[in-house]
């Protein structure tokens, strides 16, 4: 079955503890997570390997694992473990039965039809809920050429206010003020700073620089989403390249100076950034680091390279 990118209503989701259309998979408005944003996400991709005619979905048990850690921090009841979230995960699949790239999008949040914030569930008032749908999803950025982005004006949510780690469905407000400001300056994306003034991450997406040929990210005190795609990168650039990877703060003003920077996420995949703040990163043309590791991991992801099947789930 074909499909257009984009939402289709009469896919089939998860909801309630039961497959349905996904025109039907619908929240009351006075729902918890919907008035305060109490409910906590992820963003996985299933590839598909035309030749196999195979779906492969991307390291979905360290998704569901760190949905697992995140509904601890938001004290949601999830009662799913990752390997059971894996399977629904698989089921839903088979019965959309697409033969494009796919994005899953999961999420747990408080169900409550109730006022006030609290994430408590007294009187079994303030549920938890799970919810699963899947989409059709091709380059979430253009990656075929460089990004060309800002530093934001806005700075990431602090781990004291909203954990980033957290993966929590408001606090992507934060990620839509920078995204937004970032798209109406005329920018492709943009680099979120913490409060300290050090570089956190993209606006959905981690950073990596490239200095004098030593592969660098961002620490994750630093108040960035603890990245599986910055997971994957820093082993493939270890095992495929030989390239360590340096973990530890970055200036801004690095960037300006630094010869290469790309974005990587489970959205952006690898995505090259080749000016920032209108200065050209490097020669102002994508890195040969950056376009190596993307390489790979295309090839990684789509189940094209033995050595890391482990890491991609066939559907069917
Ligand atoms: N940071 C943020 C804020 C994100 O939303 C994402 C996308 N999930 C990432 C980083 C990248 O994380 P991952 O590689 O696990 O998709």
């Amino acid at each position: 079955m074909a499909f257009k990118e984009g939402i289709d209503l009469n896919s089939i989701a998860y909801f309630n503890g039961k497959f349905m259309p996904l025109r039907e998979a619908s929240i009351n408005i006075m729902t918890h997570a919907f008035q305060y944003g109490t409910g906590i996400f992820e963003g996985i991709r299933g590839y598909w390997n035309e030749n196999e005619k195979q779906m492969y979905i991307f390291r979905m048990k360290e998704h569901y694992e760190r949905l697992s850690q995140n509904a601890k921090l938001l004290r949601l009841e999830l009662d799913k473990s990752a390997d059971e979230l894996c399977q629904i995960t698989v089921e839903l699949m088979q019965k959309n039965n697409p033969n494009c790239d796919m994005y899953i999008r999961p999420n747990v949040y408080k169900a409550g039809i109730i006022v006030g914030p609290s994430l408590l569930n007294t009187n079994g008032k303030n549920p938890t809920a799970f919810s699963l749908c899947t989409m059709p999803m091709g380059e979430y950025v253009d990656i075929s050429k460089g990004l060309h982005v800002c530093v934001s004006s806005w700075t990431r949510v602090e781990d004291n206010a909203i954990p980033a780690r957290g993966k929590i469905q408001g606090s992507y407000v934060n990620t839509a003020f920078a995204k937004t400001d970032a798209l109406l300056n005329g920018f492709d994306d943009a680099i979120v700073l913490s409060g300290d003034g050090h570089v956190s991450e993209g606006s959905a997406m981690n950073l990596f620089m490239v200095r004098n040929g030593k592969l660098i990210t961002t620490q994750v005190t630093d108040n960035i989403l603890e990245g599986i795609t910055r997971d994957t990168i820093i082993e493939l650039a270890k095992k495929e390249l030989s390239v360590e990877t340096e973990i530890r703060q970055i200036d801004r003003t690095e960037l300006y100076i630094c010869d290469e920077v790309f974005f990587c996420g489970t959205g952006a995949q690898v995505s090259p950034v080749t000016m920032i703040d209108h200065r050209a990163v490097g020669n102002g043309k994508t890195g040969q680091i950056s376009k190596q590791l993307q390489e790979i991991y295309f090839n990684v992801v789509k189940g094209k390279n033995t050595k890391y099947k482990k890491w991609c789930t066939g559907v069917f």
